[in-house]
């Protein structure tokens, strides 16, 4: 499994790095231009590669299943994001090293006198800036995240295609029949892709929708929904992934929003997400009425026991992280499965500790012991006060601790603090699994 998981993370790994490059090595092919000076040639590999990795973010934001499952989606948003900053990086090398070695190119940037294809690059170079510029500073610069999706989605594409015309326009490597081609196919491949994730996937959703059946208040500010699927049999996910959920409006919308499962990944013929109200959308969430209409996306993620067949778990949890841990407990009930789990679950209070009564019914079907840690501890709470610590961690750790894989689901700060009790209690990182509800 280790060994597939590698192959799978090395195949993908170099795909990349062969598309990313094959640009500048498509320069190199067929009749070659003259070459004109180490800086100038430099500074069009750079440009090259830049835009290869620009259009290859379009593969990265796909969520594609083959791509992101040996790596777990969270991680391929990461990489999309701060690949961007390289590949925005080496475009900008490429204007730099142009200028730095032949100041005159500067002339060209005179609107007045400059070549259609001179403007089409620096509109690129500005667009792409504009995309750098939001995805760092969107909360600064007051953007809401559907806000900021529309810009990221709409200039990404106008700024590729700029750049794409520049490089037409200039045509200097350009020459003989292969590159063109190559290019053609190269192009055709990022297009092609954002035509499956913009039509064809929303078409797929249409065609399977869910009907919202119960909307349940729960402990702590939260709503479980209740979906099921109309006229299809729905999706298989494992305990702990989660979807992309859209109510009411069509699956072309923007405003998509990703849940965890918390029902039981047994229950084939409903799914349900517990939904903690935090903004805009998740506020509303107990207004939805029964009946209404949603679109899943999903399933994705790695955050799953049923990929570590260990002979127990430990959960340790903070608020509405309890949301994939509790799809993990209630399918590990339906499975009659035996395994020792101790969950350690942090809340602000005992009054908002979503799931808790169900919890302690578990403890009937389970070999599981639970441990609460309340901020704020009232007269009825039962378990640790304060914060999660290394200290509340080891008292419940078993003998069995280095045979148990971790699973920890909750704020930043505090996956950050359990992370670090651990290693200091000896456990190997590896061990830990964490999810964290806000990577994109
Ligand atoms: C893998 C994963 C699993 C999650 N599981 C759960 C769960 O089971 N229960 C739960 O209550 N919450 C869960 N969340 C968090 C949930 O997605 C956000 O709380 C929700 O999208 C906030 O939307 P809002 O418009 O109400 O909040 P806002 O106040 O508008 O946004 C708050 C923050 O949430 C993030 N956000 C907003 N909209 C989106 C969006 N469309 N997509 C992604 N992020 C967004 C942004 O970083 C934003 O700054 C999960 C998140 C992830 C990534």
């Amino acid at each position: 499994m280790i060994t597939r998981h590698f192959l799978g993370s090395a195949f993908w790994i170099g795909i990349y790095f062969i598309l990313a490059t094959m640009p500048i090595f498509a320069m190199l092919i067929g009749p070659t231009p003259p070459g004109r000076g180490f800086w100038r040639e430099l500074s069009i590999g750079f440009g090259f590669a830049g835009l290869s990795m620009m259009g290859l973010q379009f593969f990265l934001t796909g969520r594609f299943r083959n791509v992101t499952s040996p790596y777990g989606i969270d991680v391929v948003y990461h990489f999309h994001r701060n690949i961007a900053l390289i590949a925005f990086l080496f475009i900008l090398f490429h204007p730099f090293f142009l200028i730095v070695s032949s100041p005159k190119t500067l002339m060209l940037l005179n609107p007045l006198s400059s070549p259609w294809w001179m403007m089409a690059g620096a509109i690129g170079l500005l667009s792409f800036a504009v995309v750098i510029l939001t995805s760092l500073y969107r909360i600064k610069l007051g953007l809401t995240y559907e806000r900021w999706r529309v810009i990221h989605g709409y200039v990404s594409v106008i700024a590729v295609a700029l750049s794409l015309s520049h490089i037409v326009g200039v045509g200097y490597y350009m020459q003989g029949h292969l590159k063109h081609y190559l290019w053609i196919a190269l192009v055709a491949a990022w297009f092609s892709v954002l035509i499956y994730i913009r039509i064809l996937k929303p078409l797929i959703m249409l065609r399977h929708p869910y009907i919202i059946e119960d909307v349940v208040k729960e402990r702590g500010k939260s709503w479980t929904l209740t979906l099921r699927p109309e006229g299809h049999k729905g999706i298989n996910f494992k305990p702990g992934q989660f979807a992309w959920l859209t109510i009411e409006k069509s699956p072309f919308s923007i405003r998509e929003h990703p849940f965890s499962f918390s029902s039981s990944a047994m229950d084939t013929g409903k799914i349900q997400m517990t939904i903690k109200e935090l903004g805009d959308f998740t506020a509303k969430i107990g207004e939805i009425p029964p009946g209404d209409q949603a679109y899943i996306d999903g399933p994705y993620g790695t955050f799953t026991i049923d990929h570590y067949l260990e002979p127990g778990y430990v959960f340790i949890v903070g608020g509405i992280g309890i949301t994939p841990i509790m799809s993990m407990l209630r399918t590990l009930a339906d499975r009659r499965d035996k395994r020792p789990l101790l969950l350690i679950y942090s809340s602000k209070t005992w009054e908002d500790t979503t799931f808790r009564e169900e919890i302690d019914e578990l403890k009937n079907r389970l070999n599981l012991q639970v441990v609460y840690v309340i901020e704020k501890p009232s007269e009825e709470c039962n378990g640790e006060a304060g914060m999660v610590t290394a200290d509340i961690i080891a008292r419940y750790l078993s003998d069995d601790r280095m045979e148990r894989e971790y699973f920890i689901c909750g704020p930043e700060p505090m996956q950050k603090a359990v992370k670090e009790a651990l290693v200091k209690l000896g456990l190997p990182l590896e061990r830990v699994q964490s999810e964290s509800f806000n990577f994109v």
